[in-house]
């Protein structure tokens, strides 16, 4: 079992505010907060380039602590300040050619079919969007039946930002391994609240961020690339930190996940993030998952109880992210009656999800996201506060 108690009295704010925006930006606990801050001051007392110099094991622990994380090797972990980044980093490396296709399905995140739209009109690729099946989750025999020998990538997210899904990337990527077709993974959901790993998986490329479900700091996140696929792959830049300058006029790219890195960096930010890894290790991300399924499970059944709200998720399988809808009240509105009371919620637009949220009729949800920390009293207050106002 998981010590609650020692976990809420490592997160300050829990004694303050219900925080229900974990899939926003999850509570960093006082380790993770401490290494951030520690490094900080050991900058402003000796100096940015000698901390890091001196930190040397707990920037590179970031790589042991990620690849552990995730069934990988650290030579194929790549820090990058956030997951839209890390996964552009992996997109604009693939090399797209007039006609290629894109196979992608209707949880995506809008700023990776924002690229895909991007390709199209730059380079002419094709996007296959694949359809629901009965339960919500992409439809694997719509996806199989979508492919053909142009078909040059499948992306998939793992967990939307807009609801409680959970997608069978496990069963996404037996189709990719069949046809032998690049898979990238936007994991930025599911990393820190269930167990991921990229080899069961079968994804080739996968991004992720610190301050969602992994309680890290802002501003980090971090790319996984497949030994064999990174050095097939040419980064859209280079830098001193991608590659070297071999003489005058030659160059080579580093023969690792670094090539799709950059130098300058936040150091203090990568120390956290390790240090945040490292701690939900401790924990067992099987364990995190089980007490994450159960608080979701117990709010959507709490706001299903309540007149005139409805629950909104999809899927087969469900996450910590609880998505609804209070008759008469817009998700703003909810939003912001939640807050005076003391509890964190946001809310989902379909400006931010056009492949999903319309296609149900739905505009916006309030979205409240929990994690392992949260307790059943935050719930009862969360329930009481939709259903009283
Ligand atoms: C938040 C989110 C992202 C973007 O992460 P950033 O760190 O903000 O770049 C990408 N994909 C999904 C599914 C997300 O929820």
């Amino acid at each position: 079992m998981i010590d609650i108690a020692r976990l809420r009295a490592d997160t300050p704010a829990t004694k303050n505010i219900v925080h229900f925006n974990n899939a926003g930006a999850a509570l960093s606990p006082l380790p993770v907060l401490n290494s951030v801050k520690d490094h900080l001051d050991l900058e402003a007392i000796i100096g940015g380039y000698e901390a890091a110099a001196a930190a040397k094991d707990k920037i590179d622990d970031m790589y042991l602590a990620v690849a552990e994380l995730i069934g990988a090797a650290p030579r194929e972990i790549a820090f990058i300040e956030n997951a839209t980044r890390a996964w552009d980093m992996a997109f604009y490396s693939i090399p797209f050619q007039p006609g290629d296709r894109i196979t992608t399905g209707r949880a995506e995140y809008v700023s990776n079919a924002l690229a895909f739209l991007q390709m199209r009109d730059r380079k002419g690729v094709k996007i296959d969007l694949i359809d629901d099946d009965e339960f919500g989750q992409i439809d694997l025999g719509k996806l199989e039946a979508a492919i053909t020998p142009r078909t040059k990538l499948i992306s998939l997210t793992h967990i939307p930002t807009q609801g409680g899904l959970v997608n069978p990337a496990t069963e996404v990527g037996k189709i990719a391994r069949k046809y032998d077709i690049i898979y990238l993974l936007d994991a930025c959901q599911s990393v820190g609240q269930m167990p991921v790993n990229v080899t069961e998986i079968g994804c080739d490329m996968l991004s992720v961020t610190g301050r969602k479900f992994l309680r890290g700091p802002r501003g980090t996140g971090f790319l996984y690339v497949r030994d064999g696929m990174i050095q097939e792959l040419e980064p859209p830049f280079i830098d001193l930190e991608a590659g070297n300058w071999l003489q005058d006029f030659e160059y080579e790219w580093k023969p690792d996940a670094k090539r799709f890195e950059n130098w300058e960096r936040n150091v203090a930010g990568q120390i956290g993030l390790g240090v945040a890894v490292r701690y939900a290790l401790d924990i067992g991300l099987d364990k995190i998952q089980t007490r994450v399924t159960h608080l979701a499970d117990q709010m959507r059944q709490g706001l299903s109880g309540i007149p005139g709200v409805s629950v909104h998720d999809l899927g087969q399988v469900k996450c910590g992210i609880v998505t609804f809808l209070k008759e008469g009240e817009t998700p703003a509105v909810t939003k912001q009656r939640l807050n005076t009371e003391g509890i964190n919620v946001s809310v989902t637009q379909n400006s931010s999800s056009r492949f999903d949220l319309p296609n149900r009729n739905l505009e916006a949800l309030v979205r409240a996201s929990v994690h392992y920390y949260n307790n059943e009293d935050e719930i009862a207050r969360l329930i009481n506060a939709v259903a009283n106002g």
